[in-house]
């Protein structure tokens, strides 16, 4: 019997709807070659739910996402309700998002796909063949921890405050995903942190040692951030995935995604408690192109892929989803985004027909 899955999509502003097009064209083809139920709903977020209810993410939304297998998401925001306060932009439906579905673990990541390498700022030796996942933990640390404000001492001098704190169970939830993830490929985890000065990090540092017990086949190291920060871009091909907390995974995400060097090509995973995960691309909405049939879906695909690996167990379709986005890299097709000399320039539905052209001729 086929496997079912009950998917929730939420296209969002900008570019969303049509990178979303193209997503769900593709995850069609995958149910037909891997013999997968997909039933699609769809619900409003951000600036399309503002329009149609008054806020960024209605009730209902927010149950649909519950009542699904997993949410792909395409991207919110744009200039039209850029004058809104803070907690009515469509930016707000995202935090939502994540606070309504406990989304404590995002998965970034930042692999080089061949036919892109000059794209990136570094010396070509030294990216080629790099692939990392970073696994941040998103709900915790010192984004969250109390006390945290701006306080007058008794001689009127202020403060500011912020706290970083973490729970044995914070760590241990994280440290789960991530080992899991490693499993899923190399079995090699670094664990970053900064034991030497944090306490907080020697709890984290001892935790994630502890677990390691229950992952042999998984190879465990640990790495000062500092230390991290700079071996990423010296010698990235040592990571295969990092783990680390709220603050450093913000920072050492957007440096490894910057490794690739093109953020239409970037997706991206959060999971939560439930096993319910959101899976959408790094970039943005994009408004500066929305409507015009410009954008690069296959940051919207790769999601869906991950949404495969990561959210359905399904790896071989992830798999055959990721091989059909670089064949037709391969087959020299760019959007305008990645364009170099001597490529071919599509539009983003172009795009689309052409993935799903290369994937309907694979042989299973
Ligand atoms: P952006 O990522 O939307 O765009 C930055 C630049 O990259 C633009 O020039 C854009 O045209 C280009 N770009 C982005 N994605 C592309 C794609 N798939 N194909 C081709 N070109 C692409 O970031 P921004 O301009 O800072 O933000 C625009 C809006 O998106 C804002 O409202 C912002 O709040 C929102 N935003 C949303 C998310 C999200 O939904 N997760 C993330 C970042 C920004």
């Amino acid at each position: 019997m086929a496997q079912q899955y009950r998917i929730t999509l939420l296209p969002g502003d900008g570019i969303g709807p049509e990178i979303m097009n193209v997503a769900v064209d593709v995850l069609k083809v995958v149910g037909k070659k891997f013999d997968i139920d997909f039933t699609f709903q769809e619900a409003p977020v951000g600036g399309a739910a503002i329009d149609l209810t008054g806020e960024p993410l209605p009730a209902d939304s927010l149950e649909m996402c519950r009542n699904s297998d997993a949410v792909l998401l395409a991207a919110i925001g744009g200039y039209k309700w850029d004058h809104l306060p803070p907690n009515q932009r469509p930016e707000a439906g995202l935090l939502g998002l994540r606070a309504g579905l406990e989304l404590f673990a995002n998965l970034r990541p930042a692999k080089i796909i061949p036919q892109l390498i000059d794209a990136s700022t570094l010396k070509r030796e030294v990216v080629e063949g790099v692939d990392i996942l970073v696994v941040r933990e998103l709900t915790g640390g010192i984004y969250f921890g109390k006390p945290r404000g701006i306080f007058a001492s008794e001689t009127g001098e202020k403060r500011g405050v912020n706290t970083m704190v973490y729970s044995e169970s914070e760590i241990d939830r994280i440290a789960h995903v991530a080992f899991e993830a490693a499993r899923k490929r190399g079995s090699k985890l670094c664990s970053v942190d900064k034991a030497n000065v944090l306490d907080v990090s020697q709890l984290w540092r001892s935790r994630i040692t502890e677990l390691a017990k229950e992952y042999p086949d998984v190879e465990l190291s640990h790495l000062y951030v500092d230390n991290a920060a700079m071996q990423l871009v010296r010698a990235p091909k040592q990571f295969d995935t990092i783990v680390t907390g709220n603050l450093f995974g913000d920072i050492l995400s957007d440096a490894a995604a910057m490794l690739t060097g093109s953020i239409g090509m970037l997706p991206s995973a959060s999971l939560g408690s439930s096993g319910l995960g959101v899976f959408e691309p790094v970039h943005g909405s994009a408004p500066d192109i929305a409507g015009e049939d410009k954008a690069n879906p296959l940051a919207q695909v790769l999601s869906a892929a991950m949404m495969l690996r990561y959210g359905l167990n399904q790896p071989a379709a992830a798999d055959y989803i990721e091989n059909g986005v670089s064949q037709v890299l391969q087959n020299g097709l760019r959007t305008g985004d990645i364009m170099s000399s001597g490529m071919s320039l599509l539009g983003c539905r172009a795009m689309g027909d052409a993935l799903i052209k290369t994937l309907e001729e694979v042989k299973q």
